[in-house]
């Protein structure tokens, strides 16, 4: 089909939702090393997982080899709500920037929590209502995720625990708000209502907080109450899988015009939008069928894939979670204060670090004040007011168009914008204020923080 037919965005009828998730193990043939218990040092079993998540995610945490996985009915109807999401062909963009690439992202904003992360918090919140749970526990940093479980979690009428990483629950008031709103209860972290909490605090009383830190305060509450479980929005595998939503409906959209990507974009933070956009594209080349050039974006300051160690680690600072294989800056590491684009999780994804290490998936890092000059330029001409977390995929996808523009090569470029910046705009006003400032972490803060992973015989 020729350019000119291919409308602004591409919308997807009701009825062409994906029913099923796609689970990319299944196509890998060395798979993801297992999650191992850090006390034992032995793979985790399913009973010992099922103290801390819901039973029906840990199975699909462990499930390696089903390749499609059936999205309950209930699921599919809340999804209806704000799903299928739009794939806009960026026309405003390739102009502005006179590339004769050309550009398509999948905007997953168009909803209250204002990021993709509502996709998998429906999907969580659901299987541990059906489990007969009373509420669940969680951590958020930026806040995106903590909204997404509250929503889900009203909608549902489960009670909602979030662990918010301090200094977001100061900067990010109207987050905060907008949580409660939905009926979830929100304590900064770390905090005094748990034991590592208790811990941490004694031994950094100034700390900001970090994600890794909220994360072994929500682990540790989920296990003290009777009839509650423990969620997560990123990293493990149950994410990626619910996130695949996204990459299987841009496939469709993409089909619809016969439109093949070169290139696939996104943000990594845990890595979840990444692996959701990204595996049934995957699948292809591990079955293959077909070749991409997949790019994943993580900020300077926090740059897992790209200065990390793939290594066992601990997913949490208090050290309470199983032990994951991947890409990792060691668990006590903290980005600088100064860092204000999210992305700031220590480790990565086992999926997405395993497809990295087999060289399926290149890596970028972007220092922060080159991502909100994309961040600008793209609302300016785009309309939509970015996440800063999204505004990394943005980074690339204009470097990307404009190589193109030197060479004259008119690739086809489709990236991840995963959410809306509306409570980013401190970061934004010190971006416009010219105050921003870029942090990148010298080697010996990086080996420092290596040097504590734990040793795994
Ligand atoms: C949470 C979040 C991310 C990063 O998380 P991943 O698990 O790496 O996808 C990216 N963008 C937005 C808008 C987010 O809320």
């Amino acid at each position: 089909m020729s350019n000119e037919k291919i409308p602004y965005k591409i919308y997807l009828e009701e009825s062409e939702l994906p029913k099923q998730w796609y689970n990319v193990r299944a196509d890998m043939k060395k798979k993801p090393a297992p999650l191992l218990n850090p006390g034992t040092g032995k793979p985790v079993t399913a009973e010992e997982l099922g103290h801390v998540f819901c039973t029906e995610l840990v199975k699909q945490e462990l499930d390696e080899t089903t390749p499609y996985i059936d999205i309950p009915e209930e699921i599919l109807s809340f999804y209806k709500m704000y799903r299928p999401s739009p794939l806009v062909r960026a026309y405003c963009l390739e102009k502005a920037l006179g590339t004769p690439a050309k550009i398509y992202y999948k905007f997953e904003g168009n909803n209250t929590s204002g990021s993709h992360k509502l996709n998998s918090a429906i999907a969580q919140a659901y299987y541990a209502k059906q489990q007969g749970l009373k509420g669940v526990t969680t951590e958020t940093g930026a806040g995106q995720w903590g909204t997404a479980l509250s929503m889900a979690c009203s909608y549902f009428g489960l009670d909602c625990q979030v662990y918010m990483v301090k200094v977001s629950y100061e900067q990010k008031p109207f987050r905060r708000e907008v949580m409660r709103t939905y009926g979830a209860s929100v304590t900064p972290s770390p905090s005094n209502t748990t034991e590592v909490g208790r811990k941490i605090l004694a031994e950094f009383p100034d700390t900001n907080g970090s994600l890794g830190c909220a994360i072994s305060e929500a682990v540790e509450a989920a296990t003290s109450q009777e009839g509650y479980r423990y969620v997560l929005g990123s990293v493990l595998s149950q994410v990626l899988i619910h996130q695949t939503v996204i990459g299987l409906e841009s496939k469709i959209a993409m089909e619809k015009y016969g439109i093949k990507p070169d290139m696939i974009i996104g943000c990594a933070g845990g890595g979840s939008n990444l692996g959701g956009l990204v595996s049934p594209f995957i699948g292809e080349m591990l079955r293959g069928e077909a070749n991409y050039q997949v790019i994943a974006v993580e900020p300077a300051s926090c740059p897992s894939l790209t200065r990390g160690k793939y290594a066992y680690d601990f997913c949490d600072t208090g050290k309470v979670c199983p032990l994951a294989k991947m890409y990792t800056l060691g668990s006590g590491f903290m980005p600088s204060p100064n860092h204000a684009g999210g992305l700031r999780y220590h480790g990565m994804s086992s999926i997405l670090s395993e497809l990295y290490d087999q060289g399926l998936i290149e890596a970028r890092s972007a220092e922060q004040t080159s991502v909100f000059e994309a961040a600008e330029k793209f609302a300016r001409v785009e309309g939509i007011l970015p996440a800063p977390e999204s505004s990394h995929a943005i980074r690339v996808a204009i470097d990307e168009a404009l190589k193109c523009k030197e060479t004259g090569e008119e690739k086809t470029i489709l990236f991840g914008l995963t959410g809306t910046g509306y409570f980013d705009m401190y970061a934004y006003g010190a971006y416009n204020d010219g105050k921003m400032s870029d942090y990148i972490p010298t080697d010996e803060e990086i080996a420092k923080s290596l040097a504590t992973l734990p040793e795994i015989k």
